[in-house]
């Protein structure tokens, strides 16, 4: 084994500008400090000596991290305990250079000496990744991984995000009602994609930030928080897998925007739970804290004559003289399989909607792995069923404001829509008829769901007591291949309706100057862009 020209030397000193025990507020005490690498009888230590103190600062390089906060500013850590799951730092220093170019020769010996010295992590420049196959890499296949990040490392589907003015303003308001929550505290902003989330923390007075994202955005974000001087040196950009980075502290409050169609498309889900057995306090707050499913069944003639027709192609006996028709069967059932995500009038559902409850603060990362719900609606109308139409509300459950952010049908449009199963064979009932079933959501390795529905429609009239199903229907959906219809005429002119909840209309300037009048900020802007979601 060829051993480094670094670790070929005993020692290594480097000079610094200061350095500050991490547990002492005070920078305005630091001091001209010496960093000394060695390698005494097999341990490789990292030695801080302060130049005005006798007391120095030892890291046993086996456990020793290092992260960068500025280019010339870190903070080396090191824990105590042997475990990679369950890490608590007993002490770190925050060291500053006098030149980058210093601070780039340091960072390089640092990684040199840790290599032989690291048993069970490697460092990196921002934040540590357990040498072990991560969590996510576990269960998340490499190829979609590749392409989830790739798409969020584009601006524009930052920007699509963005410009969700219903998203963004639910999200700005929620922690600038609840300042309590954010001021003085130490934030992780969970998948921090452009930084806005944490941008809006440290506006609310955060301590400091932990804006960790995975992909390449992670450095756009940084490029927008160092634009913004004034919350800049309380935000830290991690790049990283919140299931593989470190971080120096934990935290009061996690923020988060990790909900995808039917509040669990992406997976992301998973990753926020995992972020707060990992990152949080205790006693520590989850923005979001609850999300809920909605269901109701609906009836939509137009939509179910639309899907059907999509497969018609396949009915022709002369292509050019090709007989299609022996693909009908799968191309229909192709059609049917996918969720057909739109925004849709509420009038088109036949029943008083249900929903499941799902608690951030409680679920189990593997909780998400399969949800089973049942499924049971009194029909208000006599109608033919075509499906189950659903959409997801969350709740940041503040001090001092409790704010839902929604996506309902007939509230203002976000990005997300309504997303609706439909199924290849409609079912019939009757007004005050009881409708049970079941949607049964398997997680699988592309970042998605396999969606089981069935729908059944109860006996009916004399003879209901005996209970009896009279029609029951059936259909398998792939969540990760949604039909988006956003294109096509609407059934329902939904403009000329009034949303069921009405809201006044606000700018986009006015939710950037009234930080004080938040109560009514929820804007009402459909998205520029809206086929953009994964
Ligand atoms: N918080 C931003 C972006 C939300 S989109 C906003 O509200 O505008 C979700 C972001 O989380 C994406 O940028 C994605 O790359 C990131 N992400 C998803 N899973 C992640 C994980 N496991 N670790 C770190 N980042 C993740």
């Amino acid at each position: 084994m060829e051993v480094s020209s670094v670790k070929k030397l005993e020692q290594m000193e480097f000079s610094l500008e200061s350095v500050t025990d991490l547990s002492s507020s005070s920078v305005s005490s630091s001091s001209p400090a010496v960093a000394t690498f060695s390698c005494v009888d097999g341990v490789t230590e990292l030695r801080f000596l302060p130049s005005d103190s006798t007391h120095c600062f030892n890291f046993d390089l086996a456990s020793a991290q290092l992260f960068k906060l500025g280019p010339v500013h870190f903070i080396c850590v090191s824990d105590s305990s042997s475990s990679t799951e369950e890490k608590s730092f007993s002490q770190g220093v925050n060291i500053k250079f006098k030149t980058e170019k210093d601070s780039k020769d340091f960072c390089d010996s640092f990684e040199e000496w840790t290599k032989d010295a690291v048993v069970q992590g490697s460092s990196l420049q921002n934040g540590t990744v357990s040498a072990k196959k991560s969590k996510f890499d576990n269960k998340i296949e490499a190829s979609s991984a590749k392409m989830y990040f790739h798409y969020y490392g584009q601006l524009l589907h930052q920007q699509n995000m963005l410009q969700d003015y219903v998203r963004t303003g639910t999200y700005y308001a929620a922690v600038m009602e609840n300042r309590s929550d954010f001021a003085g505290r130490i934030v992780v902003d969970v998948g921090a994609g452009s930084g806005i989330l944490s941008m809006f923390a440290a506006q609310a007075g955060a301590k400091h930030v932990y804006a960790v994202e995975a992909s390449e955005m992670a450095e756009y974000a940084r490029k927008l928080i160092a634009g913004n001087p004034l919350f800049a040196e309380r935000i830290t950009v991690i790049k990283g897998k919140v299931e593989d980075i470190d971080l120096p502290e934990k935290a009061d409050i996690l923020i988060s925007e990790p909900m995808g169609t039917l509040l669990v498309n992406e997976r992301m889900l998973e990753s926020y739970v995992i972020a707060r057995d990992r990152f949080m306090s205790p006693k520590g707050k989850m923005f979001p804290t609850v999300g809920r499913i909605h269901m109701a069944p609906f009836s939509d003639e137009f939509l179910f004559i639309e899907m059907a027709n999509k497969a018609m192609f396949w009915q022709q006996q002369n292509y050019y003289g090709v007989d299609l028709t022996p693909l009908y069967g799968s191309a229909h059932q192709g059609y049917f399989s996918q969720p057909v995500v739109d925004a849709f009038d509420p009038r088109v559902l036949v029943a008083p909607p249900m929903f499941h409850m799902i608690d951030f603060t409680q679920m189990k990362e593997e909780d998400f792995y399969e949800i089973d719900i049942p499924l049971k609606f009194t029909a208000s109308m006599c109608t033919r069923l075509h499906g189950l139409a659903c959409w997801f509300d969350v709740l940041f459950d503040g001090s001092t404001v409790q704010r839902w952010l929604t996506t309902a049908p007939g509230a203002p449009t976000t990005h997300w829509y309504q997303i609706r199963c439909v199924l290849s064979q409609p079912i019939y009932v009757m007004a005050g008829q009881e409708i049970t079933g079941r949607l049964h959501l398997i997680a699988h390795s592309a970042q998605s769901y396999t969606i089981d529905l069935t729908l059944s429609a109860k006996m009916w009239g004399p003879g209901a007591s005996q209970g009896g199903i009279l029609q029951s229907s059936t259909c398998k959906f792939d969540l990760k291949e949604p039909y988006y219809r956003m294109s096509q005429p609407q059934a329902y002119p939904v403009a000329q309706e009034p949303p069921l909840q009405p809201q006044p209309e606000l700018s986009t300037q006015d939710i950037q100057t009234q930080n004080d009048e938040l109560e009514e900020e929820l804007l009402q802007q459909p998205p520029q862009n809206p086929s953009t979601q994964l």
